[in-house]
């Protein structure tokens, strides 16, 4: 296991962004965590220290946990591309889809040498006094081997699906076995639980983002411009088209835009997006852009590099006019805040955002485009849901597959740019007072002090 870096971040500064209440709430919070989790290190692990939304919540909220004078820290296992190849036919299933069969004992034995492994080296470190948190499916054979060393474990899961279907209900079959002791069961929605977890031990919780972060920090648009010039994703005075822009070259800063900021996972439905949009009829000047994370710079999340071949293959599909204007951008994952900084320009700079998942676990690129006060185009799924109401804050697909429904609500944005402004505005609004870091630290002292309480 490999134990990942954090940075302090400051609540005092935080609280410069909350109003009074939310502030008085989470100042509250921190007076519980200094006196329950003294001298006890809160671990947290997962699969991967970078891409994807569980890496960005445990960087932002674990390091108000340190401000907070908790001794936090983040470790993340070690795993090779069997393991991998299984907990990414896991994440489909629990999300249902794939095939379920691809689940058996050899999957069981794949997945479970791995994490004997990973045990051997947490046990190592970890003291009963300590409290554990695990992090989605491929974590969830750890909880045995530290409940069986008197350590108390909360396994959560980002991932789930609204209704259970075949995939779904034997993806939760495989790791029934191995999660369903834990002390306490964590989902980002009630819909998420399997139906067999004991509802005495579920909790809820969905996440969170950090105002602060290089990701979602007040940018203007000059120094918007410049980012997106500088990485290549605006075209500025002419020059060679960036390599990280694959498809249409990079617009002018004279486009409006529509952006989709996802892994290259094809539940996000990248190709669905590319065919709604060459479908909407949109005026002249409107650029589709695709920004996802360089492939392989993912460890978990084998099928990257597969799926943006797949997207630039259906793009090669397009008719030319449409072509003409879609680009797909691999934003480098080398430098972490320079990706952040990136993806926090495009998010910004866009006219409008979209995330046209066919299923999500809650979907943190639809939080960080809402707190930018952009209109939102989601599908009615997973953590989407919760977080836009419809015609409110963002506007809603109900059915994810239906691309006539996506490309009228894209036509209608560019049509009546006031409610496009007002969408924004009410979005900024709504994920101040439900999603930033304040609430997400509140809850996990919840949830660290009911673990204390557990036997
Ligand atoms: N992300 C990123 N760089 C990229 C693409 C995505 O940092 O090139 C981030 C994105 O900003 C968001 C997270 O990855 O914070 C994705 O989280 P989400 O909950 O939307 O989906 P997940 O990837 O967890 O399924």
């Amino acid at each position: 296991m490999r134990e990942v870096e954090l940075t302090r971040r400051s609540l005092a500064a935080l609280a410069s962004v909350l109003t009074a209440d939310q502030w008085a709430a989470c100042a509250a919070a921190v007076t519980r965590a200094r006196k329950t989790l003294a001298g006890r290190v809160i671990w947290n692990i997962n699969a991967t220290a970078t891409g994807g939304g569980v890496a960005e919540i445990l960087q932002t909220l674990l390091g108000y946990f340190l401000d907070a004078g908790v001794d936090a820290r983040w470790l993340v296992l070690d795993g090779n591309a069997d393991f991998f190849a299984v907990t990414k036919r896991l994440h489909n299933a629990i999300h249902g889809f794939g095939d379920p069969g691809e689940l058996g004992a050899s999957a069981h034995a794949a997945y479970w040498r791995t994490l004997k492994g990973n045990a051997a080296d947490l046990l190592f470190q970890v003291r009963p006094d300590d409290l554990v948190m695990l992090h989605d499916p491929q974590t969830a054979g750890l909880v045995e081997p530290l409940r069986r060393a008197g350590v108390r474990v909360a396994w959560r899961s980002h991932i789930g699906r609204d209704t259970p279907n075949e995939q779904s209900v034997s993806g939760w079959e495989f790791l029934r076995r191995y999660m369903q002791d834990a002390d306490a069961l964590v989902f980002s929605r009630p819909q998420h639980a399997p139906e067999w977890a004991p509802v005495g031990r579920i909790r809820v919780i969905p996440p969170s983002i950090d105002p602060l972060d290089a990701k979602n920090r007040l940018m203007t648009t000059s120094e918007r411009i410049r980012v997106l010039g500088e990485a290549g994703l605006l075209t500025i005075n002419g020059g060679p088209i960036s390599p990280v822009v694959q498809g249409a070259p990079p617009p002018t800063p004279a486009a409006r835009l529509v952006v989709q900021v996802s892994r290259w996972d094809r539940l996000k439905d990248m190709p669905g997006v590319m065919r709604g949009f060459a479908d909407a009829n949109l005026p002249a000047d409107v650029h589709l852009m695709l920004a996802g994370p360089a492939v392989g710079g993912v460890p978990d999340d084998p099928e990257g590099a597969k799926v943006l071949d797949e997207c630039l293959a259906d793009w090669q599909l397009l008719p030319t006019a449409a072509r003409n204007r879609i680009s797909l951008v691999s934003v480098p994952m080398d430098d972490l805040l320079k990706n952040a900084t990136i993806i926090n320009a495009v998010q910004g700079y866009a006219d409008v955002v979209t995330q046209k998942s066919l299923a999500e676990g809650f979907g943190l690129t639809v939080t960080e485009a809402m707190w930018k006060r952009r209109p939102v185009i989601g599908t009615a799924v997973g953590g989407i849901q919760d977080q836009i109401t419809d015609g409110q804050d963002g506007l809603l697909i109900e059915d994810p597959t239906d691309l006539g429904a996506f490309a009228k609500s894209l036509r209608r944005l560019f049509r009546e740019p006031d409610l496009a402004h007002e969408l924004g505005h009410a979005a900024h609004r709504r994920v101040l007072a439900n999603y930033l870091d304040d609430r997400h630290l509140a809850s996990t002292v919840d949830l660290l002090s009911y673990l204390l309480g557990a036997s």
